[in-house]
């Protein structure tokens, strides 16, 4: 009998090395899970909260993302992308707001290049939808991972409807237990791998954009807003029911901080000097700014991801990263075609080190990637010069396709890119569009494109 048994230790049977254990069913356990049953694996998903079907989505935490190439192209593998439907909102650019209200419309890349607005909660919804239509697979809701026993090969897993602990045999079992993930914490405790978590110094709140009369949309719905202040910004994204989702990122102590703004008037009182426009358009702020808890943002790293063949990490629980490219979930997804590539006839230990050391190259380099682009958002986005360099490499990747393709483009729109190939020519890039925009160079009309040339085929091999 190989279901769940009540906390007693027992050897793992035969048919349990059939059976593939997922820990945490959001995004990456979830997706894992279809994609390795559709290979006639069996599965089971353990996951501490309630089934999201059942249930409405939590305000205040993410509640749309950024979905990218790389996250389509999973979710396509899996039999899910076509199942979202109207849940997917296009944008095809970033809207810039200043502070006297004007705006600057920045297409993410070549025409026909877009991401989506996705809402967390019905893509969970539909993953479980999924999932819970395949035969292989088993869904266990309020069942929360406590404890590992390595060596025993087992965990403790608490069914939080009857408060009851029950066990569980690993190799494999699978953490997919996001950013602050027990089992890497406990992987990490008993000094089986190395971990570490850094915070951010700034953190983020959610507020919102209701929908205009008769549900519509009162900002570009196809576009990401942005209105970059320096040291601190605001984002919004579409929801499709005409609101969007706005989130404040801001220093979480300082002069000008949420530790600062902690009381309703001085909260409004920033809001309505920095982003007039969107204050205008959020007549809940004050109270959303009350009730939201200040996020954390973090880089989660672990080395290695996994304790033999008995447990591995994959998603946020390995490399959680700051939201500022977009990518967090596009790489989790990402990890999962890549981890369902991999599980072959070898043992699950040599899955587990292959897959962890080729992947863990290109998650450190979205991760690096991430943090340099929350610079960018905030500041750079609203600056002439960079205005012009985003311009010209999208004109260099018109004229030169296969060596020029901006760096938000590789990782954005481009899954066959590695994120580690996107940051190393991503670098070259940065050098020659600071060449070519260097002095007087003002506009694509005072670019030397003869020189571009040169310099694109001395320096960038052809993709
Ligand atoms: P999670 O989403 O954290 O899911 C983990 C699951 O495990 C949860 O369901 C949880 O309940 C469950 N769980 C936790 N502990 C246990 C336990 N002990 N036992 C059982 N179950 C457990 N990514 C993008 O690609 N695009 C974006 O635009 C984007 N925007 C973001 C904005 C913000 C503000 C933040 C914070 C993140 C953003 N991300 C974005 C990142 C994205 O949210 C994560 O990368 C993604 O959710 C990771 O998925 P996951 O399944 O690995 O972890």
């Amino acid at each position: 009998m190989c279901s769940p048994q009540s906390t007693s230790w027992r050897r793992p049977c035969a048919r349990d090395a059939l059976v593939i254990r997922i820990v945490g069913a959001g995004p990456t356990g979830a997706l894992l899970g279809l994609l390795l049953e559709r290979r006639g694996k069996k599965v089971e998903l353990y996951e501490a909260r309630a089934d999201p079907r059942e249930v409405s989505a939590d305000s205040g935490r993410s509640i749309n993302l950024a979905l990218a190439d790389r996250g389509i192209h999973a979710l396509k593998a899996a039999g899910v992308f076509d199942r979202l439907g109207s849940a997917l909102l296009p944008m095809r650019g970033r809207l810039i707001h200043y502070e006297n209200c004007d705006t600057n419309f920045q297409p993410y890349g070549q025409a026909g290049e877009v991401i989506y607005s996705v809402s967390r909660h019905r893509l969970n919804q539909v993953l479980i939808e999924v999932a819970a239509q395949r035969s292989r697979v088993r869904l266990f809701f309020q069942h929360r991972f406590e404890a590992a026993d390595f060596g025993a090969a087992t965990a403790s897993i608490r069914d939080l409807r009857q408060d009851r602990l029950i066990s569980v045999p690993m190799q494999p079992l699978l953490a997919a237990d996001g950013a602050g993930s027990a089992m890497r914490r406990e992987m990490a405790a008993r000094k089986l791998i190395q971990a570490s978590e850094t915070d951010l110094e700034h953190g983020y709140k959610e507020l919102s954009i209701p929908a205009g009369p008769g549900g519509g949309f009162r900002l570009a719905k196809d576009a990401l807003h942005i209105w970059p202040r320096g040291n601190f910004m605001l984002i919004a994204l579409p929801n499709d029911d005409g609101s969007f989702t706005a989130t404040l990122f801001l220093p979480k102590h300082g002069p000008v901080s949420f530790a600062s703004l902690s009381d309703a008037g001085s909260a409004d009182e920033f809001l309505s000097r920095h982003f007039a426009d969107a204050r205008e358009l959020m007549p809940n702020a004050v109270a959303e700014w009350q009730a939201h808890p200040v996020g954390f943002l973090g880089t989660v790293s672990a080395n290695p991801w996994h304790v033999r063949g008995e447990a591995m990490l994959i998603g946020d629980s390995a490399h959680a990263m700051v939201p500022f490219h977009g990518q967090g979930m596009n790489c989790c997804f990402e990890d999962c075609m890549e981890f369902d590539g991999s599980a072959t006839q070898q043992s699950w230990q040599a899955v587990f080190t292959q897959f962890g050391a080729a992947r863990k190259l290109n998650t450190d380099a979205i991760a690096a990637m991430a943090l340099d682009n929350y610079s960018e958002m905030r500041e750079s986005v609203a600056d002439t010069k960079f205005q012009l360099q985003r311009a010209l490499s999208l004109e260099l990747e018109r004229r030169f396709p296969r060596r020029f393709i901006p760096r938000y483009s590789m990782v954005m729109f481009h899954h066959e890119i590695p994120y580690l190939t996107a940051q190393q020519r991503g670098a070259v890039q940065a050098e020659i569009l600071s060449e070519l925009t260097a002095g007087a160079v003002n506009a694509l009309s005072d670019v030397d494109f003869g020189r571009a040339e040169g310099l694109i085929i001395s320096r960038l091999p052809p993709l």
